[in-house]
C-alpha cells in the first residue's frame, strides 16, 4: 500500500517525526537517503527502497535533515504554555542510536533542544503573567537503567551512601512522587543551565563507555510548576517530564549473554510498555498498563486523563538504517 495515514489527530497526542542528514562520513562513503521530504510541510514522509516510493506515512509535523532546532522548538512551544495553565506534559525522543534524540531534547551548547528552550519558555511567559500569577518551578534530572532509578543530582560519592532505592510512590488520586529525589529549585535561567548541566555530567560518570551507557538507558528530566493565580488565589500543580529514550534498535537475542542480555530485555520491555500505554489511550481502552516498567509506572501522571503528550520519532535517512527506520515509523503508527 503506498498511503498509509498513520496518525490523525487523536486525543492528546501528537507525533512528530525527526530525520538527521546524512553525517560527513555517510557523504563520503556515497550512502543514499532512504527517505523523501517533499510533503514534509503536510506532515507526510515517503519511504524510498530501490529507488521506488514504498511506503508513506503521516504525522502531526514532519522535520527533514534541514530543520533547525528553533524549527522544532516553534511546534513545541504550546506545550510549555500548556504546563503553566496547569496540565500534565510528557515529551519524549524515540528512536534508533544516532539518530538524534539526544540533539533534539538535550542539543549542544550552540544549538540547544527542547529541555532548554522549553524551560527558556515557561520563563518568558511566567514574566509576562508575573502581575496575575505567581509561579514555583524546580527540576530532576534521574535515569532508568535496568529498571532502577539513579539520581542525577545525587553526586557519586552521595549516592552510594543511599541506602534506600528510588521508588515511585502514589501520594494522591492520579499523583506520583519519587521520594528522596532531589528537586532542585530554578529561578532562572541560569540555574536552569547548572541543573541541566549537572544531571548531564553525572550520566557519564560510572560507566566505561558513555556513549554506549546513555543508548542503553532512558534519561528523564522532571519540571515541576506550581502557580498562584494573585486574582482569586486558585493553585495549580503540573509535571512536565522530557524523556531521551533508551535506543530502540533490535538486538538479536542470540548475540548477547549476561548482563547485555538483561539490559537488552530490560530495555525492550520499557519500550513496548511505552508502546501499549499510549496506544491503550489512543483507543480509549479501559485498562491502561502504566504498571508494566518502571518508565511508564514515572510517567504516568503525563500519559493520559488531561494530559499532552508528544513523541519525536527519530530516525536516520540512511538507505542502509532502512529496517531500523521502518520500525521506528511502524512504532509510531501504533501510537496512534
Ligand atoms: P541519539 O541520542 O539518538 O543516539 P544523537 O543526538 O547523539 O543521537 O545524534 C547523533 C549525532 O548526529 C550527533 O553528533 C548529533 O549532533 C548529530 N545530529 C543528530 N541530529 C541532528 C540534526 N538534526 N542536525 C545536525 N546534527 C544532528
Ligand atoms: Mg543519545
Amino acid at each position: 500500500e503506498l498511503y498509509n495515514k498513520v496518525l490523525e489527530l487523536k486525543g492528546n497526542i501528537r507525533v512528530f517525526c525527526r530525520c538527521r542528514p546524512l553525517n560527513s562520513e555517510e557523504i563520503a562513503a556515497g550512502d543514499s537517503m532512504a527517505i523523501d521530504f517533499e510533503s514534509a510541510k503536510d506532515g507526510e514522509l515517503t519511504v524510498i527502497s530501490n529507488g521506488a516510493p514504498k511506503k508513506t506515512f503521516k504525522f502531526d509535523a514532519v522535520f527533514g535533515p534541514q530543520a533547525e532546532q528553533s524549527d522544532v522548538f516553534q511546534d513545541t512551544a504550546p506545550f510549555a504554555t500548556s504546563v503553566l495553565d496547569g496540565f500534565n506534559v510528557c515529551i519524549f525522543a524515540y528512536g534508533q542510536t544516532g539518530t538524534g534524540k539526544t540533539f533534539t531534547m538535550e542539543g549542544t551548547k550552540e544549538n540547544r533542544g527542547v529541555n532548554f528552550r522549553t524551560l527558556e519558555e515557561l520563563f518568558r511567559i511566567i514574566n509576562e503573567r508575573k502581575k496575575f500569577c505567581r509561579y514555583e518551578i524546580s527540576v530532576s534530572a534521574l535515569e532508568v537503567y535496568n529498571e532502577q532509578i539513579r539520581d542525577l543530582l545525587v553526586s557519586g560519592s552521595q549516592q552510594s551512601m543511599m541506602t534506600k532505592r528510588l521508588e515511585v510512590r502514589q501520594v494522591g488520586e492520579g499523583m506520583h512522587h519519587i521520594p528522596g529525589l532531589v528537586e532542585a529549585h530554578v529561578n532562572d535561567m541560569k540555574e536552569v543551565w547548572e541543573v541541566l548541566q549537572t544531571g548531564s555530567n553525572a550520566r557519564a560518570v560510572g560507566s566505561t563507555n558513555a556513549n554506549e551507557h546513555s543508548s542503553r538507558s532512558h534519561c528523564l528530566h522532571c519540571v515541576m510548576v506550581k502557580g498562584e493565580n494573585l486574582l482569586n488565589g486558585e493553585c495549580t500543580k503540573s509535571k512536565l517530564w522530557l524523556v531521551d529514550l533508551a535506543g530502540s534498535e533490535r538486538v538479536a537475542k542470540t548475540d548477547v549473554l549476561g548482563e547485555r542480555l538483561k539490559e537488552t530485555q530490560n530495555i525492550n520491555r520499557s519500550l513496548s510498555a511505552l508502546g501499549d500505554v499510549i496506544s491503550a489511550l489512543a483507543t480509549k481502552s479501559p485498562h491502561i498498563p502504566f504498571r508494566n516498567s518502571k518508565l511508564t509506572h514515572l510517567l504516568q501522571d503525563s500519559l493520559g486523563g488531561d494530559s499532552k503528550t508528544l513523541m519525536f520519532v527519530q530516525i536516520s535517512p540512511n538507505e542502509n538504517d532502512l529496517g531500523e527506520t521502518l520500525c521506528s515509523l511502524n512504532f509510531a503508527s501504533r501510537v496512534r
